[in-house]
């Protein structure tokens, strides 16, 4: 049953009068009220006090809870972050907005929340808790329609994961606190990220003390104490009590359930059974309590509804109105997708949560009774069985009518990124080395098969992270212990041993990692890299070679292999080399450097001047170039020319130097 816009605006239009008192505070008309939108990252439900969890204290969710709405089955359809926010944000499911992988953009063509209320007058701003939300890196098209998208600082010196990859919840809500005392204008729409309770668990005191041994509670106790500190600040501010906020989850977290430590493989209720909580203005239907199963795709259109602003033409969501008012209607269906699997070589997975019942699709594919079996613990697929074709029937009807997911591209996203995605234990899209252009997903691992391997990944990398180098070693050998043609463990204990200085390891690594990918440039560059640093050069120059055979338009390949070639004392090819790499990247200072040595090298001394000369003037300011060119000058018999050379190859350097 919809309920017809008309009536619920008149209704919210209602709350709005009778609250009218006539004090002179900046209140938002009623119809159009500040909308504040809190995702915490990585929140189970379960593991929250007015959810049933006696062991936590999270006042602040359980007090919204007591004035607004709490929704006791809410799912999201997708386990990761990037896709489950811009699911929240457009009301669309992850094969509908496309943005199905880490850096793949929203395209314009989805309207975004936030889009929608700035053409309706609202002050837009957001405030994200981790890079992964980063608009500028690996979540580009998120801030489309935020006046203010408070993104990470693209250059940082700092070596610590605060500031530069995580915010903790209390610095998030602090800048969100400053943005509104600094923006006084109304009606606002202000969305609030806390990623705390994302591994690694580390809650600051007194978080660490009191959930000593459980960690992923203290970091969730920790994020509703900031929580509470922001809904502290607008009952100050005046504007709590008209405003319309919403708390929720973007997923869960598997903390062991059916061997997945964190999220992002599996589709269990684990990670996509997520807390939501809703507060209308002036605590309306405050205490009410929806068991009927809902969706996170669903908050959008509600929050459209309640402003009886139509909704965008396509929206996977339906607005929670009538359970808000608490009318009984049929529980809705819940698709969930993680295409995550796939950066590891393994299927993707499909499912549907119907009237109590689950099926999951997958290379062997899982049916759950969820009522007898609420931990998904007993799988009760049978191909004939009834109940379960209907349900893949339903997913196949459901999937089918949803505009298929664009491929992501690898390539979207800088090896900066990628270094960042891992730090955060993702792997990023350039490390999917496994093939999975099989016919179809059916045919890749299961990633039941395969959970042992993730979680070993992701120990592996957040070890490496932490720069406990000896821990992550010890994972990635074990991981190999279960597949030893694991190619990306290859690469990792490969990249790791090149940081170690260990480059004959590296190099053995990274060329098995080679061989079972031949066709990969990546792999084939890297194992290049690692002859090189261990000094095999005509082996460096040969896997050089290939990288660069299957991928041209590499600048870092290049580079590499033009100072392969003049170690080899082959400054002609090496001059070939750099010139290629220039043009993929005309200002690549170190591609400058190694092209005026192979000249020198060459002995064209005058050619070197003329280059060095264009090149310095245009704005490279690299020490080294002014010394090759004072190099080239007393090969010329120019001793005069070459002290000059000298002189500016020392000012560069005395003004770099204090760094
Ligand atoms: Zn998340």
């Amino acid at each position: 049953m919809k309920i017809s816009p008309l009536i619920f605006y008149c209704y919210l239009a209602a709350w709005g009068a009778t609250t009218g008192n006539g004090t002179q505070k900046m209140t938002p008309p009623p119809s159009h009220p500040n909308i504040y939108l809190v995702t915490i990252d990585t929140l189970r439900s379960d593991h929250i006090r007015c959810y049933g969890y006696e062991r936590i204290e999270t006042p602040a969710l359980d007090e919204l809870a007591k004035q607004g709405i709490r929704f006791t089955k809410a799912f999201t359809p997708s386990p990761i972050t990037n896709t489950s926010h811009v699911s929240i944000l457009t009301g669309l499911q992850p094969s509908s907005h496309g943005v199905s992988d880490f850096g793949v953009p929203l395209t314009v063509e989805h309207a975004t929340l936030p889009e929608i209320l700035q053409k309706q007058g609202y002050q837009t701003a957001a405030f994200i808790g981790s890079v992964i939300l980063d608009s500028k890196t690996l979540a580009p098209g998120l801030d489309r329609g935020f006046t203010y998208y408070d993104s990470f600082p693209q250059q940082t010196e700092t070596k610590s994961r605060w500031g530069r990859i995580e915010r903790r919840g209390m610095d998030v809500v602090e800048r969100a606190e400053n943005w509104l005392g600094a923006h006084g204008a109304i009606p606002q729409f202000v969305w609030v990220h806390l990623y705390d309770p994302h591994d690694p668990y580390e809650p600051p005191p007194p978080y660490s003390e009191i959930y000593k041994g459980r960690l992923y509670d203290g970091e969730v106790a920790y994020a509703d104490s900031a929580l509470g500190h922001f809904l502290a600040y607008l009952k100050k501010q005046n504007l709590y009590e008209d405003a319309l906020i919403f708390v929720l989850g973007d997923h869960g977290e598997g903390l062991g359930e059916h061997g997945e430590d964190t999220h992002g493989i599996f589709l269990y209720d684990a990670t996509t059974h997520v807390p939501l909580l809703i507060k209308l203005p002036n605590e309306r239907e405050a205490s009410r309590v929806v068991d009927e199963q809902v969706r996170t795709l669903d908050v959008m259109p509600t929050i459209l509804e309640l402003l009886s602003v139509p909704a965008p033409t396509r929206t996977d969501g339906n607005s929670l109105g009538p359970l808000i008012l608490g009318r009984k209607e049929a529980s809705r269906t819940v698709l969930g997708e993680t295409e995550y699997p796939l950066r590891f070589g393994w299927a993707p997975l499909r499912s549907i949560r119907h009237e109590g019942r689950k099926f999951i699709e997958a290379p062997r594919p899982e049916f759950y009774d969820l009522e007898s079996d609420p931990g998904e613990t007993r799988n009760r697929y049978v191909p004939w069985d009834a109940m379960t074709k209907k349900l893949r029937g339903m997913l196949r009807e459901m999937s089918s009518k949803l505009p298929a997911a664009r491929k992501p591209s690898p390539g979207a996203i800088s090896p900066d990124t990628v270094a960042e995605l891992r730090a955060l234990g993702y792997l990023g899209a350039a490390d999917a080395r496994s093939s999975t252009d099989v016919p179809e997903p059916s045919f890749l691992p299961d990633p039941k098969d395969k959970i042992e391997q993730q979680n070993l990944l992701h120990t592996a990398m957040m070890a490496s992270e932490d720069g406990r180098r000896d821990d992550a070693r010890a994972a990635l050998k074990k991981l190999l212990k279960l597949d030893n043609k694991f190619s990306i463990a290859l690469t990792l204990l490969g990249h790791l041993e090149i940081e170690a200085g260990n480059y004959k390891e590296a190099a053995a690594y990274l060329g098995q990692a080679c061989e079972l990918g031949p066709t990969d440039a990546v792999a084939a560059r890297d194992y290049g890299r690692a002859l090189e640093l261990s000094g095999d050069l005509p082996g460096a120059r040969n896997a050089l070679q290939r990288s660069l055979k299957l991928n041209p338009n590499q600048f870092e390949g290049r580079l590499l292999l033009g100072q392969v070639y003049l170690k080899l004392r082959e400054p002609k090819v090496a001059e070939e080399e750099f010139e290629a790499a220039l043009l993929l990247k005309p200002a690549g200072e170190e591609a400058q450097v190694g092209l005026a040595k192979a000249l020198l090298g060459e002995k064209r001394f005058s050619d070197a001047v003329e280059f060095l000369r264009a090149t310095t003037s245009a704005g490279s300011n690299h020490a080294e170039l002014f010394e090759l060119l004072a190099e080239a000058y007393r090969n010329l018999g120019k001793p005069e020319e070459a002290q000059r050379a000298e002189e500016q190859a020392n000012r560069v350097r005395g003004t770099k130097s204090p760094r």
